[in-house]
């Protein structure tokens, strides 16, 4: 592939030089369809990376729900609407009981925003607890609690940090049994430094995959524990399911619901209208009706009737297509064929799965567990030269991130098993000869 000098100058001089993009040759895409990706020279790429196209690029259900509601009505959200109210109806049905109001914003970062602002409104309290590595959006409050990437968080007073609950790498000398209790003491440590500060606690805001950290397989307990404790201090819990949410575990609907709890509030965007901005936020609606009728919301584009229809057609598509079995059987098969890299493969040093999301941690001595971050970045580049897209995420920027469209088959993980092996192959020579 080579690449269009011309544009990537004239996006320099729109756009300037650090609007984020992907590889060091850049991808110039001009059609998807499927689980496919087409570019400028016709050259087809797996995609094992988007969850935005949750039901796969240019779903034709969501491409028809969209033109036909287009064509018919849009209008700002102040309107009633019977498809708008019917959407909300099918969406809360999906939530324990107890979660039954939303509120519609355009992307994941307001439905954050939205989520903290309710939280602090209706606890009355200003600080926030996430972990140490959280990325949750753009505005300026949410960048405040992005630790792991946004400078603002650095000198926020009304944000602490707890270690990522990690199972694979634990805390030195914390045995794996007792791990949960003392990642949930963090929590609690928190909680003891604002009040000691004189803050008082709004809640804990987290991705219940903890897909952006790493996607962590959590010690068992943690959760629970640690929402006990927010909740003890008068905060509430956040779940942002912004990547871990509608179905993509399989099992369950919602990334939360694999623990014995129910979140205060919820958020989610990405996926939820399959590339047209639609996000949220879902929450107990004694929350809703207190923050509405006291403060003032007003989202001119968030759940307009065209964004209902799309993110309708989404749902419908996630039933008659039965995408969640699909995620729970072709998703083990992915595992079971990841397992066998692991077997052939020192570098691969850990593999973690939920329903269609995989991650695969790479490291130069297992027993050390050491970081391989310089190999995961050129297996990402030598699998997107092979035609098959990925990504990488964690602290230390060595695990590998699997993520793709739910209607991924078995013939599609084929091609990307095969591939992955061909690449490691690659990469373990080279530094054999290095
Ligand atoms: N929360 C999480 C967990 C995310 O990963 C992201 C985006 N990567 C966001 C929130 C922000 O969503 P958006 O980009 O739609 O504002």
């Amino acid at each position: 592939m080579s690449v269009n000098h011309t544009l990537l100058q004239r996006r320099y001089q729109t756009m300037g030089h650090s609007s984020p993009l992907f590889y060091k040759q850049p991808l110039h895409l001009v059609r998807g369809e499927g689980v496919w990706l087409f570019d400028n020279e016709g050259q087809r790429y797996l995609d094992v990376y988007n969850n935005v196209p949750h039901v796969g690029h240019c779903n034709p259900r969501v491409v028809e729900a969209l033109h036909r509601q287009a064509s018919t009505l849009n209008t700002h959200t102040r309107y009633l609407n019977e498809n708008v109210v019917q959407y909300i109806e099918r969406l809360t049905a999906t939530f324990d009981e107890g979660l039954s109001m939303a509120m519609l914003t355009c992307t994941g970062s307001e439905a954050n925003e939205l989520a903290l602002r309710m939280a602090r409104h209706c606890t009355g309290g200003e600080g926030v607890i996430v972990t140490e590595a959280a990325y949750h959006g753009n505005t300026s409050a949410v960048a405040e609690i992005g630790t792991g990437f946004m400078p603002e968080a650095k000198n926020s007073k009304r944000v602490k940090v707890f270690s990522i609950p990690d199972s694979y790498r634990g805390l030195a000398g914390v045995s794996q049994d007792d791990l949960a209790d003392v990642y949930a003491a963090q929590v609690q440590q928190a909680i003891d430094e604002f009040e000691a500060e004189g803050i008082k606690l709004a809640g804990m805001l987290v991705c219940p995959d903890f897909a952006n950290e790493g996607l962590l397989n959590v010690p068992k307990g943690f959760m629970e524990k640690a929402t006990a404790m927010v909740r003890q201090a008068g905060g509430v819990l956040i779940a942002d399911e912004v990547q871990a949410g509608f179905g993509r575990s399989g099992h369950h609907f919602w990334a939360h619901q694999q623990y014995d709890i129910t979140p205060d509030i919820v958020t989610m965007g990405k996926p939820m209208g399959n590339g047209h901005p639609l996000a949220g936020v879902v929450a107990r609606p004694d929350m809703i009706e207190e923050f509405t009728r006291e403060a003032m919301y007003f989202n001119t584009f968030g759940g307009n009737p065209v964004s209902a229809a799309v993110g309708m057609a989404v749902l419908d598509s996630l039933e008659q297509d039965q995408l969640l079995q699909n995620a729970i059987s072709t998703g083990d098969y992915v595992v079971r064929g990841l397992k066998k890299l692991q077997h052939k493969y020192e570098l691969i040093g850990d593999i973690r799965s939920l329903g269609m999301f995989f991650a695969v941690e790479l490291v130069s001595d297992r027993q050390q567990k050491t970081p391989a971050p310089e190999q995961a970045e050129q297996i990402m580049n030598l699998m997107k030269q092979q035609g098959v897209l990925i990504s990488r995420i964690g602290i230390y920027d060595n695990i590998l991130k699997l993520r793709p469209p739910m209607p991924f088959q078995p013939e599609h993980a084929d091609l990307l098993l095969e591939t992955l092996d061909r690449v490691f192959q690659q990469v373990c020579q080279l530094e054999a000869l290095g």
